[in-house]
């Protein structure tokens, strides 16, 4: 169905009903794909991660598209996460990034998921369930956060022998990759180190070490050569970096794939003195036109971009927000963008004429990073792959 809608917004989403959306841009998805694996080292796979809807994405979307580009190995961070992909038709081998709790072992089976183990007494679980699990073994190298600590040679060599555990992979996270101080470097360095030495003694005593990986997006781009055997990529998938300076520090040219829109739902004149929205943040000081978009903090704006913090784009021009953005509408001024009618289409994020809005300017204008901003994008936005 075709609306009359004339915009300079990406053609797809003009045929959309919705009221607010995402466009994904394969092309772009791609490029980065081909990007990335110009890091890889030789025998290195990615393993895109599309944990939380594919960082706001749409998990199903961008891996049937990774799939067609020949992917053959994700991670998610849950199970529910896993079995979402496998009901909708992804194959190939799904790690679990997180803890499943034991009433659904059952699940990880009967949707072929790889399990990561947490740790030693997780892994004695796993193993009690008494049917093979497919699992990889997280490792604690000095990130703190889930893994057997490295030194526990005795406890890892044993998670190996567990008769119900096909340990398909070893791997650890490195939790300073994206710095760039000495201090950074030097503590990612001992991480590494700390693995490839666990995995020299486990060879000596006689353990056929499975693929072993430790690089996420900055670790991948920073220190490729730690890769191993899978780079779990997930940001710069995206086409993102957390941060604006290290997309521009880096060596890597990467696209964004989302964009988000937004119908407008109403224009109209707010008078001298009349203010608009909750809390009467903005009042008018002189006569305005508004616009009230259909999108709001429960898709993923922030909030904190109220009261002119933040902008959108409508027909290649710029229109601040005005007052508080609400849960579903925010409004915003268009007394100098023309001709405004009702059914066209703002640009969150993304391109519309000559300018453009990307997660980094939301994500500065937040105090946060990309990540957030992309993950956060709400699942009441229709996602639409070009
Ligand atoms: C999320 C996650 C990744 C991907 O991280 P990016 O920085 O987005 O590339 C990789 N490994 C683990 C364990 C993760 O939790």
């Amino acid at each position: 169905m075709k609306t009359a809608v004339l915009s300079h917004s990406h053609k797809t989403g003009e045929h959309t009903t919705g009221r607010a959306w995402i466009e994904l841009d394969k092309e772009n998805l791609y490029q980065n794909v081909d990007a990335l694996c110009r890091f890889l080292p030789n025998e290195c796979q990615l393993m895109p991660a599309i944990k939380a809807n594919a960082y706001g994405h749409g998990s199903v979307l961008i891996a049937k598209a990774l799939q067609e580009k020949g992917i053959q190995s994700f991670c998610v961070a849950s199970i529910k996460e896993g079995i979402e992909l496998r009901k909708n038709g992804i194959t190939g081998e799904i790690l679990i990034l997180g803890y499943t709790w034991p009433e659904q072992f059952s699940s990880l089976r009967k949707y072929k998921l790889s399990q990561t183990v947490i740790d030693f007494f997780y892994a004695q679980s796993l193993n009690a369930y008494g049917k093979k699990i497919h699992v990889h073994l997280k490792v604690d190298t000095g990130m703190h956060r889930l893994g057997e600590r490295a030194e526990e040679i005795r406890k890892i060599k044993k998670i190996f022998e567990y008769e119900n555990l096909a340990v398909d992979g070893i791997y650890t996270h490195l939790c300073a990759s994206d710095g760039i101080s000495e201090e950074e470097k030097k503590y990612t360095y001992k991480q590494a180190d700390i693995f490839f030495e666990l995995l020299e003694k486990l060879r000596s005593l006689g353990i056929v070490i499975p693929k072993k990986h430790l690089c996420a997006s900055y670790g991948l781009l920073r220190y490729p050569e730690l890769a191993g055997d899978y780079a779990r990529v997930g940001i710069a998938v995206y086409g993102l970096l957390s941060h604006r300076e290290d997309q521009k520090r880096g060596s890597i040219s990467l696209k964004p794939v989302l964009s988000v829109k937004a119908r407008i739902s109403i224009v109209k004149n707010l008078y001298q003195g009349e203010c608009a929205g909750y809390g009467m943040q903005y009042t008018a000081k002189e006569n305005r036109r508004i616009a009230v978009l259909s999108i709001g903090y429960a898709d993923g704006l922030p909030r904190m971009l109220s009261c002119g913090v933040g902008h959108v784009l409508i027909n290649g021009y710029m229109a601040p927000i005005i007052g508080r953005i609400c849960m579903d509408q925010t409004l915003v001024d268009i007394t100098d963008v023309p001709n405004v009618k009702q059914g066209d289409i703002a640009v969150l994020i993304g391109k519309s004429g000559d300018l453009e809005i990307t997660a980094y300017d939301i994500a500065e204008q937040t105090g946060t990073i990309t990540n957030e901003i992309v993950s956060r994008l709400g699942t009441r936005l229709e996602r639409i792959m070009s």
